[in-house]
């Protein structure tokens, strides 16, 4: 059933971004618009996740439940209030930008990425599809911030229900799959919300292959002076050099 979820979701939010790969229209708003991914690429990045999908996830995804229940998850009713729902889902969010902010860094190392993350920037203009394109080791560390993080929650905290998990899961697989879209609309959340990261912010970071980092939010990025690709980055590398140069 989990993995059904995830399999509908992945690939049903990349539809829209497929089909406005097509639509000369929707040219405007994307990022690098000179890069359109062609069908063949689109279809081999879609195979290898699938496989990915039934290698990797699907075992994990089997572990999850027992596993989950384990901790105390809750599965029955009465359902969680939504305001419940939603401190935790705004909690995960955090936790998982920090897991991911770090542990994504490191896999910029030139070793880990030579041996680990390098697959994943095998698309320098990113789409929907790219967004679990990865080596199974890269898979797997990275989505201990998605699932592990709310597990160890629950072992902690004994109050966490499915729903709110699913609620999670689904909504970050939508911030991956749009942050890799490639397309950046003039009523893209982070137009509302300044820290959030949006499409603009991890396609720099496969164009230029260093600096931000983070998944969900910009903070880390700029509080540790990792910014990519904007003036504001740039502008606050610059002072910072001038200040050892003093
Ligand atoms: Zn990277
Ligand atoms: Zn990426």
């Amino acid at each position: 059933m989990s993995f059904l979820i995830h399999e509908v979701v992945y690939f049903g939010r990349c539809l829209p971004f497929m089909i406005m790969d097509k639509i000369p229209y929707f040219r405007q708003y994307k990022i690098q618009e000179q890069k359109m991914p062609t069908l063949a690429e689109q279809w081999a990045c879609a195979r290898l996740v699938l496989l990915s999908h039934f290698t990797v996830e699907l075992p994990q995804i089997w572990l999850f439940h027992p596993m989950a229940q384990y901790f105390g998850l809750s599965t029955s009713v009465p359902f969680p209030h939504w305001y419940t729902m939603a401190w935790q889902i705004a909690l995960f969010f955090v936790l998982e930008d920090a897991w991911h902010y770090w542990f994504h860094r490191a896999l910029h190392t030139p070793r880990l990425y030579k041996m680990i993350h390098k697959l994943h920037h095998q698309y320098s203009a990113p789409f929907g599809l790219a967004a679990e394109y990865a080596s199974p080791l890269e898979t797997m560390i990275l989505a201990f911030g998605t699932v592990g993080i709310p597990i160890v929650f629950c072992a902690f905290t004994k109050n966490l229900h499915v729903i709110t998990m699913y609620t999670w899961i689904v909504g970050r697989l939508f911030q991956a799959i749009d942050a890799h879209s490639g397309y950046e609309f003039p009523w893209s959340l982070h137009h509302f919300l300044p820290f959030w990261a949006g499409a603009d912010h991890h396609d720099v970071h496969h164009e230029k292959f260093l600096g931000n980092y983070a998944s969900s939010f910009r903070w880390w990025d700029a509080v540790m002076n990792t910014e990519a690709g904007s003036a504001s980055g740039a502008a606050k590398r610059a002072k910072a050099a001038a200040v050892k140069e003093e």
